[in-house]
């Protein structure tokens, strides 16, 4: 592993416009599953309500989204308080040392915003907040949660009267961070991949845009990819060892 860590850490000290782009596997050291791979009931049914039909959802049935709080509510409260892990400062870090442009990321959890990166787009929503389905305010978390727990579900909102939905996204609507994240790949020259499978389609996009671009590609991630064979250094092992690895080995650069 030491040697392709060492390719890796030469790439990103050596790249002028790096973007990383992270999935579920960064944040379950801080205690947050990987939607894909936890088959609990739960999850089982957070899906079935994220990825209904847009419209169906934003028909406004109110029970639609009332169900959906209920079901996300358990699942919300260890993901606002949970703490990043040294992959998000890891990615701090190195935007701090001018080695990283952007973080793209498939989280909600806010975490690399809470190990200090401010250079974030988080392509899938996040949960920070709530949004009206009515006149599109967004809607502050701490307001959410006073709501949900006065057994007001669906929470309304405080300015209009609308139905408050989660920010996050169901079943894959563009964001301005999406389309943000494809500009930004389409002009970088090293895409640094951690924590993510991309297997999902608009996903690979992000990867492919850098490609077309000439951009290098470095995977870590502990299963394989479909972009594993376009990849100059590719490390299938647990993320935070090799992140860990990684940081020691940049420490002689900053
Ligand atoms: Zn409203």
């Amino acid at each position: 592993m030491l040697e392709r860590v060492g390719r890796c850490a030469r790439l990103i000290y050596f790249s002028k416009n790096t973007l990383a782009l992270t999935g579920a596997g960064v944040s379950t050291e801080s205690g947050i599953p990987d939607f894909r791979s936890d088959k609990s009931l739960l999850w089982e049914r957070i899906h079935a309500y994220r990825f209904m039909p847009i419209d169906a959802y934003r028909d406004g049935v109110d029970d639609y989204i009332g169900m959906f709080w209920r079901y996300w509510f358990p699942l919300l409260m260890p993901m606002i308080h949970a703490q990043p892990n040294i992959n998000h400062y890891f990615l701090a870090r190195l935007a701090e040392a001018s080695l990283l442009s952007t973080v793209v990321t498939q989280n909600a959890d806010g975490l690399h915003g809470k190990a200090g990166s401010s250079n974030v787009l988080e392509i899938h929503g996040s949960i920070s907040g709530g949004r009206c389905f009515s006149c599109k305010t967004t809607c502050p978390m701490d307001y959410i949660l006073d709501e949900i727990q006065a057994v007001r579900i669906p929470p309304v909102c405080a300015q209009c009267g609308g139905i408050v939905g989660p920010d996050i996204v169901f079943a894959f609507e563009r964001t301005p961070d999406y389309d943000k994240a494809l500009e930004r790949a389409a002009k970088t020259d090293l895409l640094l991949v951690m924590g993510s499978s991309l297997l999902v389609d608009h996903v690979k996009e992000i990867v492919v845009g850098a490609l077309n671009n000439g951009a290098h590609l470095v995977i870590i991630n502990n299963q394989p990819t479909p972009f594993d064979d376009a990849a100059d250094v590719v490390i299938h092992e647990q993320l935070s060892q090799v992140t860990r690895t990684l940081w020691e080995t940049m420490e002689r650069y900053w």
